[in-house]
């Protein structure tokens, strides 16, 4: 895979060199078991993968190769670049500013923005109103395009169910910047839906075979359906997308209650012509990430630590696993852990920060912590809350 040239500072030797031995030692990445980390007093759990992926390393190389390159320019990024606080403070440091924040509130007016202006597009991608919006204004898109490779996929990949005339129903979360932007691509090229999760799958799956009035459905999916979509004629013919970071197992549950409810409908024979039985179109990084905390799952340990943005989607899923066998404490930076006693730590249930109890309430002679982090982490951050967690355990 390419390799990028991403600041120092987001580096780590030793982290990068148990990546590197790992990657010698199984180039067909087969082998998904944790390596383990031994110091004094405490042993780390480490995920076989985690951290930056190849969308995540080749935004932020593109990023800073710009704001080396044009000192002199307004750049903007249309909103945080990657889920990621501490490599989005570090570019508001630099001078960059965000037009918009990540639910799509505008905080730059367009009028502000001129042609002589730097508009980067996140690794998320973008609508394609907001590439209207630019093309009017004469902003180039293309030199400023950081747009995933795995995205535009799961984009080529609605266009041909939309080519086909089947309903895009894509498995994501509506606010989040990349199913905005999917959803907006998909639009164009079909009628198209979207689905948080299986119990709204089962809900949608209801209009099919009209068990539910359709104002049922204009209220309920308000907002993440395309214009003119009718449940009743849209729903007959249907094939699965998802955001690339979403829960593998959901996505799969989702795809085969459809394929499932159409086989029931209409009979086995006619499935092939109401469901279009395509794999699902997660990235690579999503399903190595989740394979690797599921071996995680197979240890032992005292508790976990994720560490991440707390509005990274592929972060959330990986506390989500975790937290079946763990108590685990999810945390966005080393400031967060402040003492023996004393973590903060976001509960994704409650959607907010929290403070508890930390390693004091263990009382182990050498604790095992399990330990990964999500795809937009950088791997000196992971490094400084292993060592901060090292030198409080060993503390007096
Ligand atoms: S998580 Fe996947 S889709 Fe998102 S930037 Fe990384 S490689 Fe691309």
């Amino acid at each position: 895979m390419k390799k990028f040239d991403i600041p120092e500072k987001y580096k780590s030797s030793i982290i990068g060199e148990i990546k590197e031995k790992r990657k010698e030692s199984d180039r067909m990445k087969k082998d998904f078991s944790p390596s383990l980390l031994e110091f004094e007093g405490v042993d780390f759990v480490l995920a076989r993968h985690f951290g930056f992926c190849f969308g995540v390393e080749n935004a932020v190389e593109k990023v800073y190769r710009i704001l080396d390159e044009y000192p002199d320019n307004n750049i903007y990024l249309l909103s945080q670049m990657i889920h990621n606080p501490t490599v989005n403070e570090d570019l508001l440091d630099r001078g960059i500013q965000f037009i918009m924040d990540t639910k799509g509130n505008q905080h730059i007016p367009w009028e502000d923005i001129t042609s002589e202006d730097i508009v980067i597009i996140p690794a998320f991608g973008t609508t394609l109103e907001i590439e209207k919006i630019l093309r009017e204004k004469n902003i180039s898109i293309e030199n400023y395009d950081t747009t995933c490779p795995f995205v535009e996929k799961v984009w080529n990949r609605s266009e041909k169910l939309g080519e086909k005339d089947y309903t895009i129903i894509i498995h994501g979360k509506a606010a989040h910047e990349e199913t905005r932007a999917t959803f907006s691509h998909s639009s164009e090229n079909g009628k198209s839906i979207i689905v948080k999760d299986i119990k709204e799958a089962k809900l949608l799956a209801q209009f099919i075979d009209k068990q539910l009035p359709k104002e049922y459905f204009y209220s309920f999916f308000e907002g993440k359906y395309s214009d003119g979509f009718d449940p009743y004629i849209d729903l007959d013919r249907v094939g699965v997308v998802n955001q690339t970071t979403m829960l593998a197992t959901e996505t799969h549950e989702i795809s085969q209650y459809f394929k499932d409810k159409m086989s029931e409908i209409y009979g086995e024979k006619d499935l092939k012509n109401h469901f279009a039985d395509t794999r699902d179109t997660l990235c690579y990084a999503t399903n190595d990430n989740q394979k690797a905390t599921l071996e995680l799952m197979k240890e032992e340990g005292d508790f976990a630590v994720v560490v991440g943005g707390y509005n990274s989607s592929n972060t959330m899923h990986l506390v989500e696993l975790l937290e079946q066998k763990f108590g685990t404490f999810f945390v966005q930076n080393v400031s967060r852990i402040e003492s023996k006693s004393c973590i903060n730590h976001f509960d994704i249930h409650k959607k907010e920060e929290l403070t508890s109890d930390f390693i004091s309430k263990f009382d182990t002679k050498k604790l095992r912590i399990i330990i990964t982090c999500g795809a937009s982490c950088p791997d000196s951050v992971l490094n400084q809350v292993i060592e901060k967690i090292v030198k409080i355990v060993n503390e007096a």
